[in-house]
C-alpha cells in the first residue's frame, strides 16, 4: 500500500514528500503514510501502529492529539480561522510567554521556525548596520539562504554554499566555526568582530545528532559576542520550551539578545517566534526600518493551540515528567552496546557501540552512524517509529509510557549484539 501512495506522491511531488527527511533516503525503503496519531501512536494507512519517537520532528511534547490542545484548536476553528488583525489570542500566547520568560520583554510570530531565523537575522543586520553572519558548522538554522552553508577547512572561513541556489554573496557573508573550540571561535572575532551583526547558535546542537556544548564554549561566545557589539542568537526552535519552560538559555544562565523558538510553541501548527529586548524588537516594523510581515501571522487557531500546549507545562511537571522518561530511557539502554546521548527529552541513537558525549560533527565517526539503517527497520518492524536519519535526534512526549521506552530498548538492542 505504501508503495503505491509513494508512486502516486513522487508524480505530484519532488520526492514524494514535502520536507527531505521524511523520503527515508537516509535509511531506505519506502515511507509509510500516515493515516492519523494519537499519544505516543501512528497509524499509517494499513492500520498499523508504531510508537512514534520522532513526534514530529519536535513540537509534540505532549505526544500526538492532546485533549487540550485538541479542545482549543477545535474552539479556535468555530471562531474562525485567520482574522488579518490585531486580535486576542496573539496577544494571550505573548503575554503569558513574556511573564515567564523575563528577557523575552517583546515578541513577534512568524509560521516557522526558518521565518523566526530569517526575522531574527534581518533584525540583527538592521539594528547592528553590519552585514556578516557567523554560525556553527552542524547547526542547522532552517532552509534561510545565509545558514545553508557548511564550513570550509581552516580556522573559520567564509561559507560554501551547501544548497543549489545559494548564491556565493550570501555564502561570503556567513563565517562558519567549529562547535567546541574557543580558540577557533576567538580567531574568527579577531579577524571580523566588528563586521558580525550576529553569532547564531543552537545552544544544544541537536541537528546532527545531539552534540552537547561545554559551559564554557557558550560563556565565551557570549563574552565575545557582548566584547564586539554582535547580537547572540540563540536558536532554540528545538530546545525552547521542552528543557524546561525558558529553554537553553534559562538552563544555561546565559541570555541571548534574541532567541528564536518554533515547534512546540505552535502546539503541533505551524508557528515560529522571535522574542529579545523591546529595545531591540523595536526595531521591526512598524515601529522600526526593519521590515517583516505575515498574511497568516499570529494565526488564531495556531495561537490557541501554542498556548493550550504552553499552559501544560508552565508549572514544570511535565519536565519532571519528561525527565524521569529520560532516565527510564538510559537505564533500558545501559548494557545494550548502542550509543545514547539524551539531553532532558531529547535522545541521539546513532546506531553504533557507546562511546563519551560528541560535541561537534567532524568527531562523529563513520561506523557510529553506518548501523542506523538496519536499526531503524528493526525497530519499524517491531512497531517503533524512530526519526529516519541517523544524525536526526528523537524525542520523549508526556504520552509516552514506561512501556514505549521498554519496547525500543528490547527492539533495538536484540540486533545491536
Ligand atoms: N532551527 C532549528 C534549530 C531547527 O531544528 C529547525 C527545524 N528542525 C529550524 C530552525 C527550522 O524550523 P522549521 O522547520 O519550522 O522552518
Amino acid at each position: 500500500m505504501s508503495e503505491e501512495l509513494f508512486r502516486r506522491a513522487s508524480a505530484v511531488t519532488p520526492g514524494g514528500v514535502h520536507s527531505p527527511v521524511r523520503a527515508f533516503r537516509a535509511v531506505g525503503g519506502t515511507p509509510f503514510f500516515t493515516r492519523r496519531a494519537e499519544g505516543a501512536t501512528l497509524e499509517d494507512t494499513a492500520g498499523r501502529r508504531y510508537i512514534d519517537f520522532c513526534m514530529a520532528f519536535g513540537p509534540l511534547v505532549l505526544g500526538h492529539a492532546h485533549p487540550a490542545v485538541v479542545a482549543a484548536a477545535e474552539a479556535a476553528l468555530r471562531d474562525g480561522s485567520s482574522y488579518g488583525t490585531a486580535d486576542l489570542y496573539s496577544l494571550e500566547l505573548a503575554e503569558f510567554i513574556a511573564a515567564r520568560i523575563p528577557w523575552a520583554e517583546s515578541i513577534r510570530f512568524v509560521n516557522s521556525g526558518t521565518e523566526a531565523v530569517m526575522t531574527a537575522l534581518r533584525l540583527a543586520r538592521g539594528a547592528t548596520g553590519r552585514a556578516k553572519l557567523l554560525k556553527f558548522a552542524g547547526c542547522y538554522h532552517g532552509h534561510v539562504d545565509s545558514m545553508l552553508i557548511r564550513a570550509g577547512s581552516g580556522l573559520a572561513s567564509a561559507g560554501v554554499a551547501d544548497s543549489a541556489g545559494v548564491t556565493p554573496g550570501v555564502a561570503a557573508d556567513t563565517i562558519v566555526v567549529p562547535l567546541d573550540d574557543v580558540a577557533a571561535l576567538r580567531a574568527a572575532f579577531a579577524a571580523h568582530g566588528r563586521e558580525l551583526a550576529a553569532a547564531i547558535i543552537e545552544p544544544l546542537p541537536a541537528n546532527h545528532g545531539l552534540l552537547p556544548q561545554r559551559p564554557e564554549f557558550l560563556r565565551e561566545l557570549r563574552a565575545l559576542t557582548a566584547q564586539h557589539g554582535t547580537l547572540l542568537v540563540f536558536d532554540e526552535v528545538i530546545t525552547g520550551f521542552r528543557l524546561r519552560f525558558d529553554g537553553y538559555a534559562g538552563l544555561s544562565g546565559i541570555t541571548p539578545d534574541l532567541v528564536t523558538w518554533g515547534k512546540i510553541i505552535g502546539g503541533g501548527f505551524p508557528v515560529g517566534a522571535v522574542a529579545g529586548s523591546r529595545a531591540l524588537m523595536a526595531e521591526l516594523a512598524p515601529l522600526g526600518r526593519v521590515y517583516q510581515a505575515g498574511t497568516l501571522s499570529g494565526n488564531p487557531v495556531a495561537m490557541r493551540a501554542g498556548l493550550a500546549t504552553l499552559q501544560q507545562l508552565a508549572d514544570g511537571t511535565a519536565y519532571a515528567e519528561l525527565e524521569t522518561l529520560g532516565m527510564a530511557l538510559d537505564a533500558a539502554f545501559a548494557g545494550r552496546g548502542l550509543h545514547l546521548e539524551r539531553v532532558g527529552s531529547v535522545f541521539w541513537i546513532p546506531g553504533g557501540a557507546p562511546r563519551a558525549t560528541l560535541r561537534r560533527p567532524d568527531a562523529i565517526p563513520p561506523a557510529l552512524v553506518e548501523p542506523f539503517p538496519g536499526l531503524f527497520h528493526a525497530a519499524l518492524a517491531a512497531g517503533i517509529y524512530l526519526s529516519p536519519s541517523p544524525f536526526e535526534v528523537g524525542f520523549l512526549a508526556t504520552a509516552h509510557r514506561p512501556t514505549d521506552i521498554d519496547a525500543l530498548a528490547t527492539a533495538l538492542g536484540s540486533i545491536a549484539r
